[in-house]
């Protein structure tokens, strides 16, 4: 089920901006350079395999900033989006630009409807984020979907045989060292790229190093025994805190319960 390093790397990035606090932003210079070594390594070995960018939680500067970079280097790159939250903030891509990007050769793809963690949906709940996110993408944009990325990284069992039965046949975690078939879909795990990532560990990432992996491996395991001690709802708002995620949380938090459950 879980073997380190029998597949190619997957990235994922969030906002890329010209300068930010945020933990999981990345500047664009940074980015610019992280295109640029994911593609040098790629094409001077054989045995690293491609490596895949993909894009969580639709925002803006992942067009404006990212995709110009992308096109430099011929990238196709995957932006997991959540349709409920479409035009309730400036700061989510729209239809049109979706389709833009799309009309460039990206793939659009599901990050549930309203981010909603999976782990926290009672099975309505649950049913509604996965099937309305994925219908309404295809009668939006008039492609399949068959991928999500899971918001906040919270899956489990439940979560996954749920995505099977809404349609899913990939499911990205942000477990990197994750690859394999499970409850009925192919789960792939990714790294998450932070501001803090650096070159040198994006480099062992794009190699797959049996060692990193192992590493976040344990420190994702650090992360468990946490939550397991606090809660993860307590944990959330900590991280929250820690990681400057509040302006994304409070998005969906202002937003009508009854655009929130749709
Ligand atoms: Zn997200």
């Amino acid at each position: 089920m879980r073997s380190p390093a029998a597949r190619n790397p997957v990235f994922a990035y969030h906002e890329v901006m010209p300068e930010s606090d945020y933990a999981y932003c990345v500047t664009s210079s940074v980015f610019a350079e992280h295109m640029q070594l994911i593609c040098a390594l790629a094409k001077n070995s054989g045995t690293h395999g491609q490596a895949q960018i993909t894009f969580d939680d639709g925002e803006v500067s992942q067009l404006q900033n990212a995709a110009p970079i992308l096109a430099e280097h011929g990238i196709a790159a995957t932006y997991f989006v959540t349709p409920g939250l479409i035009g309730t903030a400036a700061k989510f891509l729209d239809w049109e630009r979706l389709r833009g990007l799309q009309a460039a050769g990206h793939s659009i793809q599901s990050h549930g409807w309203s981010h909603k963690f999976l782990t926290f949906c009672d099975d309505s709940e649950l049913a509604h984020e996965l099937t309305a996110s994925r219908e309404v993408l295809e009668e939006k944009l008039g492609a399949s979907v068959e991928e999500i990325s899971i918001p906040g990284g919270r899956w489990d069992k439940r979560v996954l045989a749920a995505c099977a039965r809404a349609g899913y046949k990939r499911v990205y975690v942000s477990e990197p060292w994750i690859a394999g078939e499970m409850h009925s879909v192919k789960v792939i795990g990714r790294f998450m790229v932070r501001r803090t990532t650096s070159v040198a560990e994006l480099t062992r990432m794009v190699q797959q190093d049996p060692q990193a992996l192992w590493k976040l491996k344990m420190r994702a395991q650090l992360k468990r025994s946490i939550v397991g001690l606090v809660g993860d709802g307590l944990y959330h708002r900590l991280w929250c805190r820690l990681t400057g995620y509040d302006e994304f949380e409070a998005a969906r938090q202002e937003l009508t319960p009854e655009v929130r459950s749709k």
